[in-house]
């Protein structure tokens, strides 16, 4: 049987380590999550990140601003979040409505206050292994990874993915751990063949169930990314869901198909419970670290 990469206890182990950092603080870490619209998907993420941060002790503010809200609006609310000093890591909730101009928004938050590491300044530090924020996803993959003594110096990692906000920097880290690192997308020609080549295969690609037991080698360790909502009912008894789907009416699916992967894999993350955890936990890592930043302590590690 493949072990099953739990994120749920990896999150919590965190958290823990979390604890006494919180304690020897001034005052509680701040956060402020901007969430514009009413995307299902978005609420729910963002509802486990408020969570978090009450477990933790971390002061919240959530801004839920209209759809209508405009860039410029937005870019005045995130200069105010900028000024407060009660505030240390701010995260801007994606996607957004599609006329506001994401990139500005996201330029536009304080490098030292951008808590899911994704401003330029800080896909810059990474680049270089100048760490201020992580960018939280890919930096919960690789804490799973220790967690779990997966080796990854000198193996091969594959990335189908190749996003700002999770392919990209999760290839960037491997590459710090040492892997060969393969980067897949919509464009590579062979993918089953490429896939084939991993020890350690992750998935960012957002297409339910895309990666079935053809693209994964023997004994691969996968990573499943995907964050897909399906409302088929035909489809979630496909991938084995039935009984969660006739529950609920719809269920969480990855990019991975579950019902093949235990088949092929060494060892996998599930979806739920798997990389979203570590996303939030990281995201509170962040946190704290910048936290300590802005009260002159030198951050333990982001
Ligand atoms: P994205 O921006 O849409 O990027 C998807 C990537 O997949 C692109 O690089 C695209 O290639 C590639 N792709 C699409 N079709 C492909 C194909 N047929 N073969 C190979 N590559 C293909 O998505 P994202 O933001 O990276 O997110 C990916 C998934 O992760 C989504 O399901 C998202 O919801 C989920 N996610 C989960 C978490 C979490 O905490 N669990 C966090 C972030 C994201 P091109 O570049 O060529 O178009």
């Amino acid at each position: 049987m493949p072990q099953i990469l739990d994120g749920t206890l990896v999150h919590a182990q965190i958290l823990a380590e979390l604890a006494p950092r919180i304690e020897q603080l001034s005052r509680p870490p701040g956060l402020a999550v901007v969430l514009v619209g009413h995307n299902p998907a978005s609420e729910i993420y963002v509802r486990n990140k408020i969570k978090a941060c009450t477990e933790l002790g971390i002061f919240s503010e959530k801004l839920t601003p209209s759809e209508s809200i405009t860039t410029a609006e937005l870019l005045a609310t995130i200069a105010t979040l900028n000024r407060r000093e009660d505030i240390d890591g701010i995260l801007v909730q994606m996607p957004l409505p599609a006329h506001i101009d994401s990139r500005r928004v996201l330029e536009s938050v304080d490098p030292y206050k951008d808590a899911d590491g994704f401003h330029p300044i800080n896909v810059g530090h990474l680049v270089c292994r100048l760490l201020l924020a992580n960018d939280s996803t890919p930096a919960g993959i690789i804490r799973m990874l220790k967690h779990y003594r997966v080796p990854m110096e000198g193996r091969n990692a594959v990335v189908v993915g190749r996003s700002d906000i999770v392919g990209k920097p999760m290839a960037l880290m491997l590459l710090h751990e040492n892997a060969t690192v393969t980067i897949c997308h919509s464009k590579t020609s062979n993918l089953a063949e490429e896939c084939h080549r991993a020890d350690i295969l992750i998935a960012a690609i957002g297409k339910p169930a895309f990666i079935t037991g053809e693209y994964i080698a023997p004994g691969t360790t996968v990573i499943d990314v995907g964050t897909n909502r399906i409302t088929d009912r035909r489809e979630a008894i496909r991938l084995g869901r039935a009984e969660e789907f006739e529950r609920k009416g719809w269920v969480l699916v990855g990019d991975v198909d579950p019902s093949q992967v235990k088949h092929r894999a060494s060892a996998y993350t599930p979806v739920p419970g798997g990389v979203g955890p570590l996303t939030v936990a990281s995201l509170m890592s962040n946190t704290v670290a910048l936290a300590e930043t802005h009260m002159g302590i030198a951050a333990a590690c982001c």
